[in-house]
């Protein structure tokens, strides 16, 4: 008989391949799942996942300030009486003297759907703060809020991963699979063995782009441009679906009339893209008999990122693809639960089930499940940015709690927020390592991680899917969950406040009832049977694989056209800074980095990519180191020369802190809709250049 198995899921991005674990004396191995997002597949990170698990630098007891309220004494070994304690006083003394929304907590897109829900819980109920959101908002907000506005709801995709090797023609636009999923690049080439074609829009020559029938460079920053010139030569070329838009669309008129000044040689100018490459791509997609539109980080991560968002479905809208087989919008999710951390309410404006938190139904509804009364029920607080770059001052948070997440190297303008973060009051940080953010706090809970938990994520699809306990955590390690619990004990708030996971779903699919997530009728066990169960699914139906199919999710079941113009950058090249800055993601790394800059088999360079003409102009070569400069601050990175990127533009990867910290020159310019910062294009110089 061969050792216990324990199927689960890798703990990184969004795709959240099928694992399986064993474990014996020798630790922990990894195999792969024949699941339906992988399929047999994983990539680097994926294989070396159980290196986190006994990891010398694991967090395994709580630490605190040696001397209590004084942050530069040193971090020492405590028991959690005494973690819990130092933080149930902060919070107190610090609400009683400036009020509840005072105490904040910041949360993560990695947490299980069970932590999620249980953290927004706590904030309302526990602390009674307005004051929470987590880091997806610099993630999935802007596609979030221009679906939602277009469809009435927001699933990444409103379709399985599998429609996506069946359609005619894809246009990727501001994503990099090949680096970032590689297991899902098999659905581009099986999307290309059955004859479909592959549009990628990316100002980097990515290895994504390679594979493409056809690649379009635009300037970062000038995609919603793009999409408008797109539609423009759609309703020139006579492609635009009339029948689909007046049975299932409302609004066109007004966008018809918008794009009407995107006419070629305009949209080649702001974009750098010829005018045939435009032309090309209308034929490919207007010609398929299904289509495909997706988006990612690259298009949404800007100032106008919603805005941008809301051009390409309305493309996708007037070429008729949303609710038809193998075709239509989504938004392609980054973070392990990035779709199920934007559902139950860690963020600032939500409660669970997607619902609104200014909306009165949905907050008597919520308030029944949770026991309490709704006008305890806080209103909506201060977005990720907003709330971290007030943090300290009169009217912000003074003691935040933040739960796996690193935002002194996620969030933009590292150096105004890290001054921000060493002006609280008291910072506790839960998290399974000492991360920068953690660094800096008076107290740090060490958590346990995916390997040693039960839960919930939701991956990209909208699939609900199981997280599995292979082995207990080490040392004095607690689950998040019972931190948060303990917390709400010592606050006098525990009866309301569950640890079991088990519980913690059935609550949350009480609570979704109803809203546009609704899991009411999702139970693990219904999981386990069924490889996943997508939401909607409400209490005795089948999950939901493709929405729109009939209806979309809008009162009157029609989708929204919504008008939208391009204003550009928040930043332009000027002559003190010329350049366009852009950012992303490498293979072998994952977000802050904070777990995979611990894993030897993942070490990479966070090297900046550049034109040999734009290395030549400041007479760069390759093996160099040189500095950035941006408005915000001065990072410095090695050189990394390649013909596959615009020459106007430098591309740097955002996992490292320190001096190669990408965040320290992105800019926190938000998007007024969404709140999502502008980490996509900023202006920078080149500085100094260092010879090894
Ligand atoms: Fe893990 Fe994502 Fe890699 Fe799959 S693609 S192994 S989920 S990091």
């Amino acid at each position: 008989m061969g050792l216990p198995r324990t199927t689960t899921h890798c703990p990184y991005c969004a795709l959240q391949c099928g694992i399986s674990l064993t474990v014996d004396r020798g630790g922990v191995s990894v195999s792969p799942e024949n699941f339906p997002t992988n399929r047999g597949g994983l990539c680097v990170k994926g294989w070396t996942a159980a290196e986190l698990i006994g990891h010398p630098e694991r967090l395994r007891k709580p630490l605190v300030r040696a001397i209590a309220g004084d942050r530069h004494s040193p971090l020492r070994e405590a028991g959690w009486d005494e973690a819990l304690d130092r933080t149930v006083a902060a919070i107190s003394a610090g609400q009683e003297r400036y009020g509840r929304n005072s105490v904040g907590c910041f949360g993560g897109g990695g947490l299980t759907n069970e932590k999620a829900y249980l953290l927004g819980k706590f904030a309302r109920v526990g602390l009674r703060t307005a004051s929470i959101d987590y880091n997806g908002r610099f993630c999935m907000s802007s596609a979030a809020t221009a679906m939602n506005a277009a469809f009435g709801v927001d699933r990444g995709l409103p379709f399985p991963l599998a429609d996506v090797e069946r359609t005619g023609a894809l246009l990727l636009v501001g994503s990099n699979l090949a680096d970032t999923m590689p297991p899902a690049m098999r659905y581009l080439d099986e999307l290309r063995r059955r004859g479909g074609q592959l549009v990628v829009v990316d100002p980097r020559g990515s290895a994504t782009a390679k594979g493409a029938t056809l690649h379009l460079r635009p300037v970062p920053g000038t995609d919603l441009a793009l999409a408008n010139g797109l539609l423009y030569l759609a309703l020139r070329a006579g492609y635009v679906d009339e029948a689909y838009v007046k049975a299932r669309t409302r609004g066109f008129g007004e966008v018809r009339a918008g794009v009407a000044a995107y006419w070629p040689d305009r949209v080649e100018r702001i974009t750098g893209v010829p005018v045939a490459e435009l032309e090309r791509t209308v034929e490919i997609l207007g010609s398929a008999p299904d289509a495909m539109i997706l988006t990612a980080r690259g298009a949404e991560q800007h100032r106008e990122g919603s805005d941008t968002a809301q051009a390409f479905i309305n493309l996708a809208l007037a070429l008729g693809l949303p609710g038809r087989p193998y075709s239509g919008y989504g938004s392609i999710t980054g973070q392990g639960n990035g779709q199920g951390g934007r559902e139950h309410g860690q963020k600032a404006d939500q409660l669970p089930g997607y619902r609104r938190i200014d909306d009165p139904a949905a907050r008597e509804h919520v308030a029944g499940v949770w026991g309490i009364d709704p006008e305890e029920l806080p209103g909506p607080g201060p977005s990720a940015y907003e709330m971290l770059s007030a943090l300290g001052t009169g009217t912000g948070v003074r003691t935040l709690l933040v739960f796996a997440s690193n935002v002194v190297v996620s969030a933009p303008g590292r150096d105004h927020v890290l001054e921000r973060i060493r002006s609280l009051d008291f910072l506790a940080v839960s998290d399974i390592f000492l991360s920068e953010t953690a660094q800096e706090a008076d107290v740090v809970f060490p958590a346990a991680q995916w390997a040693e938990e039960e839960g919930t994520m939701t991956n990209l699809e909208g699939r609900v899917i199981r997280r599995r306990r292979a082995l207990a955590p080490p040392g004095e390690v607690r689950d998040d969950l019972q931190i948060i619990t303990d917390l709400a004990d010592r606050l006098g708030r525990g009866e309301y406040f569950s640890a079991d996971p088990r519980a913690v779903f059935e609550e949350l699919g009480r609570a979704s009832a109803g809203g546009a997530a609704d899991y009411s009728g999702i139970r693990y066990d219904r999981i386990e049977a069924e490889k996943g169960v997508f939401w909607p699914c409400k209490e005795g139906e089948p999950g939901t694989q493709r929405l729109f199919t009939d209806r979309f999710a809008t009162p009157d079941g029609r989708a929204r056209f919504v008008r939208v113009d391009h204003r550009g950058a928040a930043e332009q090249p000027t002559e003190d800074y010329p350049y366009v800055l852009t950012t992303g993601r490498l293979m072998r790394q994952y977000q802050s980095g904070t777990q995979t800059r611990r894993v030897p088999a993942l070490a990479a360079e966070p090297n900046a990519e550049m034109h040999p003409d734009l290395a030549r102009r400041h007479g760069i070569e390759p093996g160099d180191r040189v500095e950035l400069r941006t408005r915000r601050g001065r990072a410095v990175f090695p050189v990394e020369l390649t013909d596959g990127i615009r020459p106007d533009t430098v591309f740097v990867p955002f996992h490292w802190g320190g001096e190669s910290s990408a965040n320290a020159l992105t800019d926190p310019a938000l998007d007024p809709r969404s709140r999502m910062p502008a980490f996509k294009a900023c202006a920078v110089a080149i500085g100094g250049v260092i010879r090894p």
